[in-house]
């Protein structure tokens, strides 16, 4: 089945045009500062074809149209388009799996809204003109809180007042879960039936990891916001909550900076005092830059600790698999990762962590109790095969 896949932003909007039989990619793009000057879409074929839009995108209305455009001159006009598979961030209480967009799903996702309003109001716009500008084609919610959904109640709850989470909807949701999904499909399509409980690390600028137990989650790191747990390249993740009360009392930051501070200037970009970007703070460790060193250091160790979090979730677990930017990447990060959870048993062979490859991979020594994997993951195609169980016939 021929799928678009659509990730909004607030001003910015990715798409991917890929087939679930041959996951082939036909087509893929952003387009970039909508709303804002100095808007352009980066547009990339199969045939190898690059090319770079500096068009004005004042609305996703705007930038959908060209999207449409662009793939009509690639030879995939509307009829070619079977349906189309949007990416939610926030599915809150309403969406325990993907769902296909009606009046009243849609409506689900501006419910919900205030608990991501950066992204649910923008992806429910983009719904919206999409259904209206297209109506033959079917369209799929995938909600990236989705596979968080079952996770038992002593895992997503948390120890406030009833009545308060009760009336805001307070619990852990998590993300990165279409991701999660994915990572986990790919390892058992590896591994066989050889693996039941998986710790996955995605561990890109933003990072999380899942307990799961034979494709269902026990528990993740993210909570209610995706703040939650690692850090990350610009998060604080866990910390004392009672820091925010402080910041505001004694340090006299307003909540929108404290706010800002602990998404936006915090993490491995606060501790090197140098970029959010692994690569850049691995270089500066290299030259002796002990910031840069503190804040590998520390993502070692948190990213460690939670790992033995999600195994005690699990009560055990046979297979890890790294993912995301810094996870299918950096060989260094995974050694030092691995090393922490040498205790348990978790040992790389460093000959195998050196491999650089788009497939996924296994990175463990022969004598290593846990299984540990490198899987790229493809949230893309993970939202198509969604929209193909839906739409597909
Ligand atoms: P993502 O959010 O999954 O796209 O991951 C982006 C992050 O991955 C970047 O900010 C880098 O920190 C990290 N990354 C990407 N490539 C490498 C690499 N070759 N070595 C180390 N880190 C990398």
């Amino acid at each position: 089945m021929r799928v678009l896949v659509i990730n909004a932003g607030s001003s910015s909007l990715k798409y991917q045009l890929l087939d679930t039989k041959s996951k082939e990619v036909f087509a893929k793009g952003n387009c970039e500062r909508i709303g804002i000057d100095g808007s352009f879409i980066g547009h990339e074929e199969n045939d190898g074809g690059k090319q770079k839009l500096e068009v004005e995108l004042p609305d996703h209305k705007t930038a959908i149209k060209h999207v449409f455009d662009l793939l009509a001159q690639a030879g995939f006009d509307t009829e070619a388009i079977e349906g189309i598979g949007h990416r939610v961030v926030q599915g809150g209480w309403y969406f325990p799996e993907s769902k296909v967009v009606t009046d009243e799903t849609l409506g689900w996702v501006r419910e919900v809204a205030p608990l991501a309003p950066l992204h649910n109001y923008a992806e429910a716009d983009v719904i919206e003109i999409c259904r209206n500008m297209f109506p033959s084609i079917g369209n799929v919610i995938v909600a990236d809180t989705s596979f968080h959904y079952d996770i038992p109640e002593k895992a997503w709850r948390y120890a406030l007042p009833r009545d308060v989470v009760d009336r805001l909807h307070i619990r852990k949701y998590g993300a990165h879960g279409t991701s999660h999904r994915y990572i986990w499909r790919t390892t058992r399509e590896f591994l066989g039936g050889d693996v039941h409980k998986l710790v996955s690390c995605h561990l890109g600028s933003g990072a999380s990891l899942s307990a799961i137990e034979d494709g269902r989650d026990k528990d993740t790191t993210m909570g209610l916001t995706p703040l939650d747990g690692l850090i990350m390249g610009t998060r604080c993740g866990t910390i004392d909550p009672a820091t925010v009360c402080y910041l505001v009392r004694e340090g006299g930051y307003s909540i929108d900076e404290v706010d800002t501070m602990m998404n936006k200037q915090a993490g491995m970009l606060a501790l090197s005092g140098r970029s959010s970007d692994s690569r850049d703070i691995e270089e500066g460790a290299a030259a002796g830059d002990a910031n840069c060193q503190m804040a590998l250091d520390m993502f070692y160790y948190r990213t460690g600790q939670l790992i033995a979090e999600m195994a005690q979730s699990l009560q055990g677990f046979d297979a890890m698999a790294f993912s995301a930017g810094i996870g299918e990447n950096s060989a260094t990060m995974r050694a030092g990762v691995a090393q922490e959870l040498a205790w348990l048993g978790v040992k790389i062979d460093p000959e195998l962590n050196k491999v650089r490859s788009d497939e996924a991979r296994l990175i463990s020594a022969a004598d290593s109790k846990v299984k540990v994997l490198v899987v790229p993951t493809n949230e893309e195609l993970m939202i198509a095969y969604d929209v193909e169980a839906l739409l597909g016939r």
